[in-house]
């Protein structure tokens, strides 16, 4: 088919196993399928989060932490019907929901084995935020939680560092409906049943970056939606081609973002310092 599906808009005939600025074809390529434990404490809950990780990705930033899954040739390629297949696997092992890990370039075939099979637990929408609204719309009523990055504030940063000029409108409308599909968050037991988190990452030598994303989240949003601010980073990928972020964010830095997401009457989750390790990227092992 003609692929326009992300903010890349290709308009290239996109094949089963070729693709157009995203590197991969329409079958989803699968780099790994297991309950994860590192993610925000009401995704994980005690049993895990069902994550599926897709390889491929429409944003492709050079320092992505899982940079050989989303832009070089790690995964495999499944059908829909085997992908469907995998929730069932999933649900047997107890998880508390099934999480789609980058699935932008992949909205097509996800919604096809959900046809096949709709797992009976909360649908997890993890992406860059880089996504087309008219995309997400066929996501309502389907989709629980949508976990967006808002990554920049700064769309000169986000033209070097991820390819795209215009990465603030995209992520502002694209999470505008999100927000509009699921409303408010729904948390029962410790655990999210419905809404939006959006994820920031910090990242060194850019706090002014990070402080403009979360004014931009206090200007559009208000204050209600939870943020999971995140001190993960390490050099991954190319980051060691770029000097200002070939290195680990400090306590001083991440401190100052918390400062002023508590200033700004935000609420969510910090992350523990200790978590930027490559020892907490997961085995791409599918
Ligand atoms: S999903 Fe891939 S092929 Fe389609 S528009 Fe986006 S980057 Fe291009």
């Amino acid at each position: 088919m003609i692929c326009d599906l992300c903010p890349r808009e290709c308009h290239i005939e996109r094949g089963d196993t070729n693709g157009g600025y995203c590197g991969v074809g329409m079958l989803p390529k699968i780099a790994r399928i297991a309950p994860h434990y590192d993610e925000e404490p009401i995704l994980s809950g005690t049993h895990g989060a069902g994550t599926i990780f897709f390889s491929g990705c429409s944003l492709r930033c050079v320092f992505c932490q899982n940079y050989t899954i989303s832009s070089e040739d790690n995964g495999r390629y499944i059908t829909p019907y085997a992908l469907s297949e995998e929730y069932k696997r999933l649900e047997s092992m107890g998880v508390h929901n099934i999480e789609f890990v980058t699935p932008t370039h992949y909205i097509d075939a996800i919604l096809e084995s959900l046809e096949i099979y709709r797992p009976k637990l909360p649908l997890i929408y993890n992406s860059s935020g880089y996504d087309r609204a008219d995309s997400l719309r066929r996501l309502e009523g389907i989709i629980d939680v949508y976990l967006p990055d808002f990554k920049y504030s700064d769309n000169m940063l986000a033209n070097r560092l991820s390819g795209c000029n215009n990465y603030v409108e995209i992520a502002t409308t694209a999470i505008t409906e999100m927000l509009r599909q699921t409303g408010e968050p729904i948390i029962e037991d410790g655990l999210i049943k419905r809404g939006v988190i959006i994820r920031h990452l910090v990242l060194p030598n850019h706090v002014k970056n990070s402080i403009g994303v979360l004014e931009l989240i206090t200007e559009w949003f208000g204050t209600h939606v939870p943020i999971s601010l995140m001190s993960q980073y390490f050099p991954a990928g190319r980051a060691e081609e770029f000097p200002d972020i070939n290195r680990r964010v400090t306590k001083r830095e991440y401190q100052k973002v918390l400062d002023k997401l508590y200033e700004l009457g935000l609420d969510g989750f910090a992350q523990d310092t200790e978590s930027a390790d490559i020892k907490y990227v997961p085995k791409w092992d599918y």
